[in-house]
């Protein structure tokens, strides 16, 4: 049992309740209780962790629903800081195709670590590069770096199929055949998918774009996901560079295609999403298919800016990604919500977000995205996945009028003082207590600096 004894802020996310000076008792993997001075059962006191919360604001755990986990280890790379989308993907297909058991593992550690650090309580993850002389259980690996950390983790199983000699992007050597796509598919469902309420398991199948993978790919891939009732991904409409693809290849804009094959509907959700035209936001809505928008990456390779407010005002579903680490360059999820308001507010005015609405995006409409329906709210008998933010620094002061939005709209750095995890505390006192920082920090910029050498 843990209780976060007397709360400064507690932003419920249930109804737009909030509280001050309020207990949560977390007992197992769900909040028990929410009130005023907690007493807890004598009987019960020995298993009990007691943490003063006099400095924290509380929100529910923030969702990320767009990375790449490997790229934290190709970050920041000279040659293409300041490449745009094609030729950056270009130039790190060389470098990624030599990726190994070992950069896979220590590269989720990273990834998830600074998730966990910046409130993040669950994550998916797009690995869509299955080198040659890959061997071993690719998402296996994943999962035991999400267990080592405790983050709850819905990755996709990611996938490319159309290489270079057949008119897509990527070289031979990082591209399966349709075949091999579809078995390993079939296998992550088979061995990992859970379903229960409160699943740390849950797995999305994700072809990498339609200028990676074929259609009939494409086809099967859905009609895969469907008969698993498993929810899909890809990246659309991120630059004018795809639309242009699309169009000299299929002879239809992004979205059309994704209608031929099947990647429309409740359970599909887009990373990006930039470059939607009026017909097409309304194909959206009426599918009721989703949207990962990633503001950081979007800015960073200049692709654009995605027509958010426009999107909600609509009812389209829309969450919010870090994307992956060699284009944002990092997995700061709080500083991701700062960004989305930020963004929106250059395209449309200063309505163009809210604090709310970005946390609503990075909180609801995540869990939304990945089929989530017991986290995202500070109510008992929800699950307990909570990040806990102290404002009682130099950097905070003066802004406590409104402590959630202090959270986005102040704060030098974005991390939390703890983030707990299906009941259990991943971050303490600022730091992971799942693995030793120091080990990933020098694991990390150790295959980094060989993966860079080849
Ligand atoms: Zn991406």
């Amino acid at each position: 049992m843990i209780l976060l004894k007397n709360c400064y802020y507690i932003a419920s996310f249930d109804d737009d309740k909030s509280f001050s000076d309020t207990d949560i008792l977390i007992d197992g993997n769900r909040i028990a209780k929410i009130g005023k001075e907690i007493n807890v059962d004598t009987a019960e006191k020995n298993d009990l962790r007691t943490i003063d919360c006099p400095s924290l604001v509380v929100i529910p755990g923030l969702v990320n629903t767009h990375h790449h986990f490997y790229q934290t280890l190709t970050r920041n790379v000279k040659p293409v800081q300041n490449a745009k989308l094609f030729d950056w993907l270009v130039y790190l297909y060389e470098i990624w195709k030599n990726i190994d058991e070992d950069a896979v593992y220590y590269s989720s550690l990273v990834a998830m670590g600074e998730l966990l650090k910046t409130g993040c309580t669950l994550s998916t993850d797009h690995h869509y590069v299955y080198p040659e002389n890959f061997k071993g259980d690719l998402m296996g690996i994943q999962f035991k770096a999400a267990e080592k950390l405790g983050m709850r983790f819905s990755p996709t199983r990611g996938s490319m199929s159309l290489s270079k000699k057949n008119g897509g992007l990527p070289p031979d050597s990082v591209v399966q055949t349709e075949a091999q796509i579809l078995e390993d598919s079939l296998r992550v469902i088979e061995q990992y998918h859970d379903t229960s309420e409160d699943s740390m398991r849950k797995i999305v199948l994700a072809p990498c774009s339609p200028f990676s993978v074929t259609k009939k790919n494409m086809k099967e891939i859905a009609k895969l996901a469907r008969n698993y009732k498993v929810r899909l991904h890809t990246h659309l409409a991120e630059t004018k560079d795809e639309e242009n693809f699309c169009n000299d290849k299929f002879g239809k804009n992004p979205l059309a295609l994704m209608e031929e094959v099947d990647f429309l509907g409740e359970d599909v959700f887009f990373a990006h999403g930039i470059f939607f035209n009026d017909d097409e936001l309304k194909v959206l809505k009426e599918t009721n298919t989703s949207i990962a928008h990633c503001p950081s990456s979007n800015m960073r390779l200049g692709s654009g800016i995605a027509r958010v407010r426009e999107m909600l005002d609509m009812g389209i579903n829309v969450g919010i990604g870090v994307d992956g680490s060699a284009s944002n360059d990092s997995s700061d999820m709080l500083g991701e919500l700062r960004n989305a308001m930020l963004l929106q507010r250059v395209k449309y005015g200063p309505s163009g977000l809210t604090a709310v609405e970005a946390f609503k995006m990075g909180i609801e409409n995540g869990n939304k995205i990945l089929n989530f329906h017991n986290a995202g709210k500070i109510k008992e008998g929800w699950l307990a996945d909570l990040a806990l933010f102290n404002i009682n620094k130099i950097e905070y002061t003066g802004s406590l009028s409104d402590p959630l939005a202090a959270l986005i709209f102040t704060g030098i750095n974005h991390q939390t003082e703890y983030t707990i995890v299906n009941g259990r505390v991943v971050i303490d006192k600022g730091k992971l207590t799942g693995e030793d920082e120091d080990l990933i920090i020098k694991k990390g910029n150790e295959i980094a600096a060989r993966l860079l050498k080849n």
